[in-house]
């Protein structure tokens, strides 16, 4: 019987439920999606109680030395003693539950120090990198009944390789919509005014190249902007991130919020742990009022009073956006909403940073992206008065500035009303552009193909884009079964 040290929240229990029942029917590769705020390491723990319960022993990869105290600690409050492997603080290497750090594993085992513990369960931390050479050798060591369990908040890879790879079954515990809904979670506001050009900057594993990348930002952010719309929209000071895409960037960043009376501070890989703590403290308690970085805020660190981020760091990477602006979006006392202050452009790429995703557990021929790109996403409006970025409406919900109803003069002809619109203002007319715009294309591709098609198969390059036939009759098209499909595009298009 499991004591179950914490209640579970109804859809925490549903997932431990499905995924109890997946490993008793033999899956041996699952995947947690537990989006920021549902409360991963809650389920994680009562899957492990499950696990304690039976008399079954356990291992916990973690990838980051603070991941390791956090997950001990967490334990600890269930009653479980762990072992821990992490340099500088072994620990009793045979308990029956034991935190690893994934480095100190390797190491450990590749310099013959010690052997890789039994498990029954091995449960992986920030999953999403589970599928790297060091992961994927030390998940391969053990033996193919032990069950995997990988846990993240975003099942997707930057380098093209899927969690459907390794992963054979995914339970997502609940979607960002569900999460606000109960409170859980806060929505997040995100306000734009412009984007780095990122044109010409090199890509390598699906991400701008780093060193690139800070440079162009470097070239086109304009710190007095930055530090503009944070006045604009922070004037009380609220605890704010700032997402750096740079060390030196950060620094600079830090050094100007002091020059500018805002207590700041700068987080890098080697800020040593108490420091660390003791920045996050002031945070919490007001005398930090904004924390800088380049990378380490991103994952593994919980700040729920952090209300404001500045997002500089320009990414391509959805996960990355999503792991950023989720540092955002844990509910704190008198916060209602966060609010991100987007000088990357990632909202207009990526979305909101609550808008519900629709994980798939990927095989790496279809990358979660390119399914993303293809779904139907509301596109952000972005408000030209106060740059707030809504999904839908005239009027901006924030400022109350309204984008000019179309100026639309009427007139009369043979009895007709025929509204002209102002084509500034004019409103998109979806599904009909979007068959025009195929429409273009395919003539278009015909007429430079530097073959004689014909309209018939202009026609099949139409549906080969969007899936369906053109309809006849309409625009270029001929009418159904008419002769004019047998003529070549170009002949028809001249002769009409
Ligand atoms: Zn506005």
């Amino acid at each position: 019987m499991t004591a179950s040290t914490f209640t579970l929240r109804p859809y925490q229990a549903g997932s431990v439920a499905h995924l109890l029942w997946l490993i008793a029917l033999g899956s041996r590769w699952l995947l947690l999606v537990a989006p920021t705020g549902s409360g991963k390491t809650v389920m994680a723990c009562d899957i492990i109680q499950h696990f304690v319960a039976e008399n079954k022993r356990v291992m916990i990869l973690v990838d980051a030395r603070q991941l390791n105290f956090q997950f001990t600690a967490t334990l600890e409050r269930c009653g479980i003693n762990p072992g821990v492997i992490m340099r500088d603080a072994h620990r009793r290497h045979s308990a029956q539950v034991v935190v690893a750090t994934i480095q100190s594993l390797a190491a450990g085992m590749k310099a013959g120090r010690f052997e890789l513990p039994d498990a029954d369960l091995v449960f992986c931390d920030e999953a999403h990198k589970s599928l790297s050479p060091t992961w994927e050798k030390i998940l391969n060591a053990f033996p193919a009944d032990t069950v995997r369990l990988g846990c993240t908040a975003t099942p997707c890879r930057s380098d093209g390789q899927e969690m459907g790879d390794r992963y054979d079954h995914m339970v997502i515990a609940a979607t960002y919509s569900e999460l606000i809904e109960a409170g859980y979670i806060v929505p997040c506001k995100v306000f734009s005014h412009s984007e780095p050009d990122m044109q010409g900057v090199k890509k390598s594993g699906g991400d701008y190249v780093a060193k690139q990348m800070a440079q162009r930002v470097e070239e086109t952010t304009l710190i007095g902007d930055v530090f503009d719309h944070f006045f604009d929209h922070n004037p009380n000071h609220k605890p704010t991130i700032c997402f750096a895409p740079s060390v030196s960037k950060s620094e600079v960043i830090v050094k100007k919020a002091w020059e500018l009376d805002i207590p700041a501070a700068h987080i890098d890989g080697y800020t040593d742990a108490e420091t660390r703590q003791k920045h996050f403290e002031d945070f919490e308690a007001g005398d930090i009022v904004m924390l800088s970085s380049c990378g380490v805020l991103r994952e593994g660190v919980d700040l729920p009073c952090a209300e404001f981020g500045i997002l500089l760091q320009p990414t391509l990477h959805l996960g990355t956006y999503l792991q950023m602006a989720g540092r955002l979006l844990r509910p704190y006392e008198g916060k209602t909403f966060a609010t991100l202050l987007d000088h990357a452009g990632a909202a207009r790429r990526h979305g909101l940073p609550h808008a519900d995703f629709p994980w798939e557990l990927m095989r790496s021929e279809k990358s979660i992206e390119n399914v993303l790109k293809k779904k139907p996403k509301p596109k952000l409006r972005r408000c030209p008065k106060c740059g707030f970025e809504r999904e839908s409406g005239p009027t901006c919900p924030h400022c109350g500035f309204e984008a000019q109803a179309p100026t639309r003069m009427v007139r009369t002809e043979k009895g007709k009303l025929v509204e002209i619109e102002d084509p500034q203002f004019a409103q998109p007319k979806p599904k009909r552009s979007k068959e025009e715009k195929a429409t273009a294309k395919a003539i278009g591709r015909s007429l430079n193909s530097g073959r004689n098609m014909t309209m018939k198969q202009a026609a099949w390059l139409y549906k080969q884009d969007t899936g369906e036939w053109p309809e006849n009759g309409r625009g270029p098209w001929p009418p159904r079964n008419h002769p004019h499909w047998g003529r070549t595009v170009r002949e028809h298009m001249q002769k009409g």
